[in-house]
């Protein structure tokens, strides 16, 4: 009884002591287990008088009672400090910074077109595109370019062999041969927009590179004046360049238009005083246009007494280098992020 007492004390130190639930389950199994000092006494319970024996049983019955609530309290307590470790491990701070992911642009040329187009579309053009590879019919003769006219040739047109085809093609030149394809379609009224790449004999330079954004404009009805285009382009330029602005139309040549006529835009930065922008003018010079020609709607088919029109063309990048100050072509397509990003 003096050993269950004694081992009552030292046992009671070393589940103190034990700091994990592997430790205490061994300390467990030693000290209540099959083998324990516990269950060796109760076996020899037996060879005790009869008079110790409820004595001595009663003792060890205690002990054990103690020995195993002293094991499970403490058992709770490590389990408890556990979970808490775990939850730590775990823990989410959220007030750590977090980050930005990277988001992306339009890039400025298609920023420029997707503005031009919703001027016009908001007058109730439709949009279409056209093949970048395109027939010398569409590109040059339906738009009443003659054979022998220089633009035809190789230093100008860049063109294409496509097996043993005889026909004509080429790189067109300009978003223009969508005109005749848009008629062949269409019936009239018809009012579009058309924008796309377009494809030049140029060597790049400040202002030229042998691709480059056009944006084509067609509207052919009855009754359509000069007065009319001069209305939508000037309408045009104050929506895209401010509502002060002015334009003028200097006489041209296009063969596909007749008159015709270049479009000038008076400066947005000098207000017409003149400044850099403009070289001292006072004016930009924006785009070309026109009435369309009789003979490219008789090469679609439309009736040219019963019908007229105005068509115009601008370069997606020249109307963007002028609005925002970009002074080589070339930061269009080198696509230098840190060119681009400042026109996020
Ligand atoms: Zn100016």
């Amino acid at each position: 009884m003096e050993s269950l007492d004694q081992l009552l004390i030292q046992a009671s130190a070393r589940i103190d002591e034990a700091d994990d639930l592997e430790i205490l389950a061994s300390l467990e199994s030693e000290l209540v287990g099959k083998k324990s000092f516990i269950a060796s006494t109760r076996r020899g319970l037996g060879r005790l008088p009869s008079e110790e024996r409820p004595i001595v049983g009663a003792q060890v019955h205690e002990v054990q009672t103690r020995l195993q609530q002293l094991i499970d309290d403490r058992r709770a307590v490590l389990q408890r400090e556990a979970e808490d470790r775990l939850l730590e491990q775990d823990r989410v701070d959220v007030t750590i910074e977090g980050y930005e992911p990277p988001v992306g642009m339009h890039h400025l040329l298609t920023q420029t077109v997707d503005e031009v187009v919703d001027i016009f579309t908001s007058l109730g053009y439709r949009v279409a595109s056209g093949p970048e590879v395109e027939l010398g019919w569409y590109n040059f003769d339906a738009l009443n370019t003659p054979p022998t006219h220089p633009s035809r040739l190789e230093s100008d047109t860049l063109y294409v062999e496509y097996g043993d085809s005889s026909d004509e093609m080429l790189l067109r030149t300009h978003t223009s041969p969508m005109q005749a394809r848009y008629m062949e379609k269409h019936d009239p009224p018809v009012y579009v927009v058309v924008p796309g790449r377009t494809f030049r004999a140029d060597a790049l330079d400040a202002t030229h590179s042998p691709v480059f954004f056009q944006i084509e404009g067609l509207a052919v009805d009855e009754d359509i004046t000069f007065g009319d285009l001069k209305g939508t382009l000037a309408h045009f330029a104050r929506e895209f360049f401010g509502s002060e602005r002015k334009i003028r139309l200097l006489p041209h040549f296009f063969p596909f238009t007749e008159p015709s006529a270049e479009m000038h835009v008076s400066c947005f930065a000098c207000d017409g005083s003149g400044c850099r922008v403009c070289s001292g003018s006072g004016w930009i010079e924006l785009m070309g246009c026109g009435m369309v020609d009789p003979n490219v709607l008789e090469a679609v088919g439309y009736d040219p007494q019963r019908l007229s029109g105005f068509a115009f063309g601008m370069g997606a990048e020249r109307i963007a280098m002028v609005r925002h100050g970009v002074n080589h072509i070339k930061h269009f397509y080198e696509n230098d992020l840190r060119v681009l990003r400042q026109f996020s």
